[in-house]
């Protein structure tokens, strides 16, 4: 499994995929990309090989120069082209990837079913972007804020809005998430492979730490929403 994101000036989609191709060792069963195209969210995914996302993408290329993309090992509900990310809510202004458990999701589902939300898929997953939904009061950081407080277990999260379509934003606990810095793009992925062709220089983000990525900046924040200062190093290798 793996996660690719790109705010930048250039165009995403060739980041996000060959992202997602040098995060293939991790294994997946699904593969996924949103993008911002002309304030919509475009969401093109399928089970199965990236190959089966290529072909895909080949009739309905994907533009837009913030973009999101997700490759999924299946934990909650099977390989399928519903359940494979990114997840939306209803009015897709808010789509996410993610990778790892939300162990309580059973309670926040009933509890956001109780409420009026109806599912698309049987994943852990979209009861992030659901409650996300549910919490958002004009400000995605503060609502993303108030969601990592509800969920329990593990992630790796990118999110992205047509309500702040300027930023996405990207937080961790016990799954793997790096950010890159290029000289037109904030980047993030799982591993470092998939951001090499782009850059060597990187921040390491800690369990329970969020950032907010911008074409040309990068705010760093605690779990609390204190914004905090990070250095980037550079990675000192060819792979
Ligand atoms: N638990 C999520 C799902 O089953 C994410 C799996 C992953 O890490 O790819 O969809």
């Amino acid at each position: 499994c793996g996660i690719t994101a790109y705010c930048g000036k250039g165009e995403a989609l060739p980041f996000l995929m060959q992202g997602l191709s040098k995060l293939e060792y991790r294994g997946y069963d699904s593969a996924g990309i949103t993008t911002l195209e002309n304030s919509q969210l475009v969401t093109i995914k399928c089970k199965g090989r990236l190959e089966n996302l290529e072909n895909k993408l080949k009739s309905h290329q994907l533009h837009g120069h913030v973009g999101i993309g997700h490759t999924r090992w299946a934990t909650h509900g099977i390989p399928s082209n519903l359940n494979s990310h990114p997840h939306t809510n209803q009015d897709e202004t808010i789509a996410l990837v993610h990778n790892g458990i939300i162990e309580n999701y059973r309670e926040l589902k009933d509890e956001l079913i109780k409420k009026g939300y109806q599912f698309q898929s049987d994943t852990d997953s979209e009861v992030v972007v659901l409650l996300l939904d549910s919490l958002y009061e004009g400000d995605l950081l503060a609502a993303t804020q108030k969601v990592l407080k509800q969920i329990k277990g593990s992630y790796a999260l990118c999110i992205l809005s047509t309500l702040e379509p300027d930023h996405i934003i990207v937080a961790k606990k016990d799954s793997p998430l790096i950010i890159g810095k290029t000289n037109d793009a904030y980047v993030a992925a799982s591993d470092i492979p998939a951001l090499l062709e782009y850059t060597k220089d990187v921040y390491f983000l800690n369990d329970y730490e969020m950032a907010v990525l911008s074409c040309d900046h990068i705010d760093f924040y605690n779990h609390d929403g204190q914004k905090i200062e990070k250095t980037s190093t550079t990675i000192p290798y060819d792979l």
